[in-house]
Order: C-alpha cells, then sequence, then structure tokens
C-alpha cells in the first residue's frame, strides 16, 4: 500500500518535471523527413547539438506515422554516415543556426540544476519515507510519527489469569512469587530482598508461554507491554536499540509493570555463531540494548521482564548472567491430568453433548501441547456447526482427533493398483511395528488419502517415554523401512512413496551413531549438534564426520535387512492385513491387530502417554 502510494507520488512528481523542462511540443522525426522538409524549403530554423537537431516548420505538416494532428517543432538525429551537404544547404536557404543544446537555451541554470539533482532528491525521499514507515510501526501513518510503546490496557474481568492456564502447574508455582513482588514491591524493598530482573520461560510452541506470561501481568494487574522480538529487527540499524529504549522507559513510567519479549532467541542467539544474514548488527545492537537496561534496574522498580523461548539452547550466555535473565523456566507439554484439565478450560464455552468423555480423550492426546488441545476442541466445533448440532459429542471430538493427527482427507480417487501397494506400504509399517518388542502399538491404519500422504500409520506409545533404549530406536527404524520393505517384498520395486519415512530413518540413524553414543566406532561423543540448521562441519573433525554417516548407514541397513526378512517370513500375516486394510480404509487398533493375527500383549490399564508421533506415511 505505502510503496504503492510512492510509487505513485515518484511518477507524479517526474512527470511534472519532465513537462516543465522537456520540449514536448516537438515531434520526433525521421531523419529523411526532415531531409524532404529542408528540400522543400519548409524550415525557418533550428538547434542542434552534436547530431541532435530540434528545429521548426514554416508551414504545419501531418505528425508521421499515421498519428493525428500537425506538427511545426520536430526533433531528429542526423546520421553519422549522412553524407549530406547539410551545412551548404542551410546556409542557402538562410536558415537560421544555433548551435547549442537546445536544453540549456530554453531552461534557466536553476531549473537545470533542479533538473539533475531530481534523481536524488527523489532517492532520499523514498528513502525517508520507508524509514518511517518502517519504524512506525503499525498504526503510524506514512508520515505519522511513531506512537510511544502502550501496555496493554487493562479490561477488569477480561483479563487472562492463571484460570486461564493449566496443566503446567508447577510452572505456575514459580511464577506466582513473580505475581507477588509486583502486588506488592513495599514488602520486598522493606526486607532488603531483590526480585529476579528477568524470567526466561523455554519449552516447545504451543505450550503456553504467551499466555502464562499475560497471566502473570493479569494476576497481579498491572501493564503489560508486549513485543515480539522480530518487530525490533528493522532494515534500519539502531531503530531495534532505540524502540528497546523506549519500551523500558515506559514501562519504568507506569511500574510495576511486565515487560514480555516473546521469541527472543531471534536477537539471543550467541553473538558470532552462524546467525542469519543482514540484520546481523542490528541484532546484536537490540540485544546489548536490552541487557544494558536490565542492568540498569535497581532491582526495585518493580519492573520485570519476561521472554519467551522455543530454542533456549541457542541463546547467548550473556543473557542467562546472574541479573539479567536468571531464573529459568521450562514449560513443557502437560502429562494427561494436565490435558484433562486444558481441555475442560477450553470447553467452557462449547456446549457438550452428554456422552462426552474428557478424561478418555485426554488418554489419547498423548504429547499435545495446549495449543494442538485448543486447536482440536475448535475443530470438533467446527464439525459440530458443520452437521447442525447443537452441541459437541463424541463422535465431533474423535473425528476431530483423527483429523488433527493424520492430516485432512484428501478427496482423491486412487487406481486400483495405487490402492493395493499402498496397502502393503502401510502394513508393512503396522506389521513390523506390531512385531518390534517394546515397540509403541499400533494404533491407526488408514489408506485414505490425508494431507500430503497416502496412507498413514499411527503408532503412538503406552507409558510416559522420556529417554529410548538403543532396541527401541532400532524398532522404530525397522517400523519405518516397513513400508518400503513391503514394496520390495511383494512388488520388487520401490516407488517414491517412501520419502518421508526415509527421512525419519535418517534423522534416527545419524541421532544413534553421532548424538547418542550407540556406536563403538564414533565413540561416546557428540558429533552431529542438536541444532540440524547450524553449522554442521564445525563440531568435530571430517573424519569422525565420515565414521559417523558409515556408522548411520551401517545401521540402516542392518535394519532394512530385518525388515525384509521379517516381511518375507510373516508373508501370511502381512497378505492378511492389507486385504483387509483394502476391504476398510481404515483400521483401528484392535481390527488391525486382528486382521494380522498378532496378539495384543500390552496392559489396557496403562495410565499416561506421551510424545505421540505419526510414524511412517506412505
Ligand atoms: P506458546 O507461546 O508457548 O507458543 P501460546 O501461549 O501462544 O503458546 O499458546 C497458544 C494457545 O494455546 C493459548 O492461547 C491457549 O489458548 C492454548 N494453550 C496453550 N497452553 C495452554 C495451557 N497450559 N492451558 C490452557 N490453554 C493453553
Ligand atoms: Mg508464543
Ligand atoms: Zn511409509
Amino acid at each position: 500500500m505505502g510503496l504503492i502510494l510512492t510509487a505513485l507520488v515518484v511518477f507524479l512528481i517526474s512527470d511534472l518535471l519532465l513537462s516543465f523542462f522537456g520540449n514536448p511540443g516537438a515531434t520526433t522525426i525521421s531523419y529523411t523527413e526532415f531531409n524532404n522538409q529542408l528540400n522543400k524549403g519548409n524550415i525557418t530554423k533550428i538547434y542542434s547539438k552534436g547530431d541532435a537537431i530540434e528545429g521548426t516548420l514554416k508551414s504545419a505538416q501531418p505528425k508521421p506515422d499515421g498519428a493525428k494532428g500537425e506538427y511545426t517543432d520536430f526533433a531528429t538525429q542526423r546520421p553519422s554516415f549522412a553524407n549530406d551537404n547539410l551545412w551548404a544547404t542551410l546556409q542557402q536557404q538562410g536558415i537560421e543556426v544555433t548551435a547549442t543544446s537546445p536544453v540549456v537555451q530554453q531552461r534557466s541554470f536553476l531549473a537545470n540544476l533542479l533538473l539533475s539533482l531530481a534523481p536524488m532528491v527523489l532517492l532520499i525521499l523514498i528513502w525517508v519515507l520507508l524509514a518511517r514507515r518502517m519504524s512506525g510501526g503499525l498504526g503510524a501513518g506514512a508520515l505519522g510519527r511513531k506512537a510511544p510503546p502502550k501496555p496493554v490496557v487493562a479490561e477488569a474481568g477480561k483479563r487472562t489469569t492463571f484460570a486461564d492456564v493449566a496443566g503446567i502447574d508447577e510452572v505456575e508455582a514459580e511464577l506466582t512469587e513473580v505475581v507477588d513482588f509486583l502486588k506488592n514491591p513495599q514488602q520486598y524493598r522493606k526486607l532488603g530482598a531483590k526480585m529476579p530482573r528477568g524470567v526466561l520461560l523455554s519449552g516447545p510452541p504451543g505450550t503456553g508461554k504467551t499466555l502464562l506470561a499475560r497471566a502473570v501481568a493479569g494476576e497481579a494487574n498491572v501493564p503489560f507491554f508486549s513485543a515480539s522480538a522480530s518487530e525490533f529487527i528493522e532494515m534500519i540499524v539502531g531503530v531495534g536499540a532505540s524502540r528497546v529504549r523506549e519500551l523500558f522507559a515506559e514501562a519504568r513510567k507506569v511500574a510495576p509493570a511486565i515487560i514480555f519479549i516473546d521469541e527472543i532467541d531471534t536477537i539471543g542467539r550467541q553473538r558470532g555463531a552462524g546467525g542469519g544474514m543482514g540484520g546481523h548488527d542490528e541484532r546484536e545492537q537490540t540485544l546489548n540494548q536490552i541487557l544494558t537496561e536490565m542492568d540498569g534496574f535497581t532491582g526495585s522498580e518493580g519492573v520485570i521482564v519476561i521472554a519467551a523461548t522455543n530454542r533456549a539452547d541457542v541463546l547467548d550466555p550473556a543473557l542467562l548472567r546472574p541479573g539479567r535473565f536468571d531464573r529459568r523456566i521450562t514449560v513443557s507439554p502437560p502429562d494427561r491430568e494436565g490435558r484433562a484439565a486444558i481441555l475442560a478450560i477450553h470447553t467452557r464455552t462449547v456446549p457438550l453433548a452428554g456422552d462426552t468423555d474428557l478424561g478418555r480423550l485426554a488418554k489419547v492426546t498423548p504429547g499435545m501441547t495446549g495449543a494442538e488441545l485448543a486447536n482440536l476442541v475448535n475443530e470438533a466445533a467446527l464439525l459440530a456447526v458443520k452437521r447442525k448440532q447443537d452441541a459437541v459429542n463424541e463422535r465431533d471430538l474423535s473425528d476431530a482427533l483423527e483429523k488433527v493427527q493424520l492430516g485432512a482427507v484428501r478427496p482423491l480417487v486412487m487406481p486400483q493398483e495405487e490402492r493395493e501397494r499402498t496397502a502393503y506400504h502401510e502394513s508393512g509399517h503396522a506389521l513390523l511395528g506390531m512385531l518390534q518388542p517394546g515397540a509403541d502399538p499400533v494404533r491407526k491404519i488408514t489408506i485414505v488419502p490425508r494431507g500430503r500422504a497416502l496412507g498413514v500409520t499411527l503408532s503412538t506409545p503406552e507409558d510416559d517415554r522420556y529417554s529410548y533404549t538403543e532396541p527401541y530406536l532400532r524398532g522404530r527404524i525397522i517400523g519405518a523401512l516397513g513400508g518400503m520393505a513391503a514394496e520390495q517384498v511383494v512388488y520388487g520395486v520401490i516407488t517414491t512413496g517412501a520419502e518421508s519415512d526415509l527421512e525419519q530413518v535418517t534423522n534416527i540413524a545419524r541421532g544413534m551413531a553421532g548424538r547418542w553414543g550407540m556406536s563403538e566406532r564414533v565413540g561416546r561423543l557428540t558429533a552431529v549438534p542438536a541444532d540440524a540448521q547450524g553449522a554442521y562441519g564445525l563440531s568435530a573433525a571430517p573424519t569422525t564426520l565420515d565414521a559417523v554417516d558409515e556408522e548411520a548407514r551401517r545401521i540402516v541397513a542392518e535394519c532394512y535387512d530385518d525388515a525384509v526378512r521379517l516381511l518375507t517370513e510373516q508373508r501370511a500375516r502381512l497378505d492378511a492385513l492389507a486385504a483387509a486394510l483394502l476391504e476398510a480404509e481404515t483400521l483401528d487398533e484392535e481390527a488391525a491387530y486382528r486382521a494380522a493375527g498378532v496378539p495384543r500383549k500390552a496392559s489396557e490399564d496403562a495410565s499416561e502417554q506421551a510424545s505421540g508421533d505419526a510414524s511412517g506415511e506412505a
């Protein structure tokens, strides 16, 4: 919008300038035509500069090239090879010849100066406009002054409080101290107790970090200044730092207050460590400004900085020093009880039918975060609207869960041949998953195309899993290779459908060899950084990295052999499962185990589940 406006202004101005200073009356004609007119004796005077000629005719002529109207002023260009005796002809006819630039002659010195400066002036103008717009942020007009940062207004009764947060009680408990301090800072001052100046919330996306920060402000009933770190990064160096200064100044004015800086890792990455191109200086300056502001706190102003990040591991250590973000709180995805509580919060305004059971839903949603659960409830509500019900029932919830876990159904008519191949592919994943001792049970298999996948096999763990054994990881690799192996066993050819399987396999195998010390040859060291985008080559010697690669290859090759061998041995079960899948299209846990003829060994009373994952898509 702004750009279009600027372009328009530039266009208008340059148009204006041109019509002022140019010679718009002159019609460009060919040199031949000029010669014709000259020979007819129809020219009164000419100006020439080099080979460019402008002049005036005695009597008007129709414009060339069929254009409408007539002209008397003309311009033309004399070709350098023209061997005519132009000067003699001109003299003969007594035509007045002026051999200076028509431009200089018609324009004053001032106009010329202006014209030559015009492009530069325009550029500066654009630059200033852009700069204003950038630093102005939302709400400030193209030319308007930037408004100082404003706290999110305290709307009584509508503010977020701890009642809106569930499933992360231990985090809440840590933050109540902060709330208490903000409520009566005098108490703390009297006893000389210093509060943490910065609280860093770290955890996966969607676990409620932003929500918590708001809730702290809501509970303490203090102004809440919220900024996303990426907002500070501007094209113009220095703007970020000055915005930080303003933000802190405003907060001090209304203290006690909370400053919330979201996604602090965008500016708080380790300095000097491979952080994107451009904006590097800006990032550093902004970060330094934040640190300086926090160092400037005497500790009794009552301004507390809360920052959030998904990537605490990449943060600059300077941020974590005492006196800065020294209170670090990890926010994890909720456990089962937590999930039930979060579901309860998000269904407060959703009418539920009598048959709904949030406890059951909490049980089958291991690893889901608060945001995902909120989304799940919303999807169910949308379904209920679509189905013209007046309450959300159990079927809406389970359909919504299927959509969230497996992806939306894609209306895609597959040829029978492809369906069969997909059925075998998914059966391969599923059967190997069932046969691996200690592997996560298979929850659902489908050959209905969903999302980007042609089929999905979903297996989620039965219990909490916070660490993994080597046999378990090998089982995961074997299961993920199962689709490819089944295609190999049944058809003898492999299709492109296994790409995402292989990505998963590669990640696990590399991790085993290069990060978790599961390879004798590489040894007990971490050669591959957890940060996949990080500078890969810098972490270990090239020979070590070669060894990691070779070991990962060996592990995968062994697992693939196992997968092919197992499926060849169990061909009857594979065929039976694929047939059942072709028939029903989607099999749930019980039906799948029955069709494959594999006894379901797991104990149904297992309570807690974590880390859901859709292992293996076709
Ligand atoms: P993060 O900042 O950690 O990425 P958010 O705070 O933005 O996550 O969470 C997004 C939404 O998910 C929240 O607005 C809320 O609706 C829901 N949510 C996340 N965690 C929780 C929780 N613990 N309790 C209740 N709702 C939650
Ligand atoms: Mg957030
Ligand atoms: Zn697959």
